[in-house]
């Protein structure tokens, strides 16, 4: 059962020394009973309260941040097995890999295309996330030199892929500000990595070949310091990725192997199935996915699969309201009306911008709702569209007074008629069709 606030205080140091972070322990205590904060930022915490708090207070899976400053991203914190009982938070980091036995060219060429594409979709900006550089070499110094390449083009989340800890302690001279992802930390070398990790402040990747294992390590790398720990399962094949990452979700989300309540890394290029392994990792739970650079129709499918996963199912996308411009209309422009789901209005738009006849958008308010289920639900009746032709000011813009209503919403034209005193034109029910119509029907 989750504690309150005045019950996790009961349980802390109250020394109000600030190392948690926070000015008191009070406000320590109430950020972990919102699940806002880790028990293992207070240092001063005796085994029996770290238990009882841990075991109720942390987020089943611990939230990661990756990189700094503006393109830092955050995994993890997630607390359902499937989107619809919820949603899920934090959308995977999607990072291209290059090795440092390429030129310098290509290592160039790769972190600028993650610097600067930028695929907007629904009105939202999407990006892939940062870099890894993977010391295929085996030198320090080769590593170190392409590391350097990806620092003079970008400052992006990195992710420092080395075998020994020489190759990261040199690389980390340069970059160590960027608090990159440190991979890999295993059963062979973990004191030296968790040291690494601890001094730099960086995030780390733990792997091992079993989940007993993996869960042992985390402990083990927990009681080193390194509490920002990132988990490769060790899969062989995609079944085996999807078995391994659905059981440690599980067994995290419903507590009862916490110590693999991390989110889960996975290196996509060692499948040979690059595009179904970047998917799979996307629907099934990957928190980091890397992969080679991709094509541009591979780019779109990560990305907008991404989108889809990682929005809230319970929430439609939502244009603003308002009175939104296609081209340069001028006071003779037609006026067409529908409502804020997003898809419907960058589907319309689309259509309207290819048909180059400058028009006025009126978006109404319908809480997100599709034109279909809105006239059904009652959320777009003659009222809404009345005030929202008063609130933007339509009048003021155009010479007429013509409203271009959805085909869908074709029971309600002359109420809106009646309300607003416009004369009322039903349009197409596809938005497909909307070229054709204003130039067949549209006389201002
Ligand atoms: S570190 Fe612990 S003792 Fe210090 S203020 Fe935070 S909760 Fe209190």
């Amino acid at each position: 059962m989750a504690l309150k606030a005045l019950d996790i205080y009961k349980l802390l140091p109250k020394k109000n020394c600030k190392e948690c972070g926070d000015p008191t322990c009070l406000t320590f205590a109430m950020k972990l009973a919102g699940g806002k904060a880790d028990v293992d930022l207070c240092p001063y915490l005796d085994e029996n309260a770290k238990a009882v708090l841990g075991a109720t207070t942390r987020p089943p899976i611990r939230l990661v941040k990756i990189g700094v400053g503006e393109r830092t991203f955050a995994v993890g914190e997630e607390f359902v097995l499937y989107r619809h009982e919820k949603t899920f938070y934090h959308p995977p980091g999607i990072i291209f890999k290059v090795k440092d036995t390429q030129s310098p060219e290509e290592i160039a060429a790769a972190t600028v295309r993650v610097r600067d594409e930028l695929f907007t979709r629904v009105g939202t900006d999407l990006r892939f996330n940062g870099i890894a550089i993977e010391n295929t070499s085996g030198s320090a110094d080769i590593f170190s030199r392409a590391v350097a390449v990806v620092e003079d083009h970008a400052d992006l989340p990195l992710v420092l892929m080395a075998q020994t800890p020489e190759a990261f302690a040199t690389a980390l001279v340069q970059v160590a500000s960027y608090r990159p992802l440190l991979c890999t930390a295993t059963r062979e070398n973990y004191r030296e990595m968790c040291a690494l990790s601890k001094k730099h402040g960086c995030p780390m990747v733990i792997r091992a070949n079993t989940l007993d294992d993996l869960a042992a390590l985390a402990k083990d790398c927990v009681n080193e310091g390194a509490l920002k720990l990132v988990m490769d399962l060790s899969p062989t094949t995609l079944e085996d990725f999807l078995v391994r990452s659905t059981a440690v979700r599980q067994l995290a989300i419903t507590r009862k192997v916490p110590e693999l309540g991390y989110p889960v890394f996975f290196d996509t290029t060692i499948t040979g199935m690059q595009d179904a392994a970047i998917a799979l990792g996307i629907v099934k739970y990957a928190s980091v996915i890397i992969t080679t650079p991709l094509s541009a129709e591979s780019s779109k499918a990560a990305l907008t699969l991404r989108q889809n996963i990682y929005t809230d199912p319970q929430k439609p996308i939502q244009m603003n309201p308002g009175l939104y411009r296609v081209g340069t209309p001028g006071k003779d422009a037609p006026v067409l009306m529908t409502v804020n789901f997003s898809l419907t209005f960058f589907t319309l738009q689309g259509y309207l911008e290819s048909t180059r006849v400058p028009c006025f958008l009126l978006i109404v308010d319908t809480e997100g709702l599709s034109v279909l289920t809105a006239v059904a639900a009652g959320k777009l009746n003659e009222f809404l569209v009345r005030d929202a032709l008063k609130k933007f000011g339509v009048e003021l813009e155009v010479s007429h007074k013509k409203l271009i209503i959805p085909g869908y919403a074709a029971p309600l034209s002359g109420r809106i008629e009646d309300a607003t005193g416009w004369k009322v034109l039903v349009g197409p029910r596809d938005a497909a069709e909307i070229g054709e119509y204003l130039n067949d029907e549209w006389k201002s």
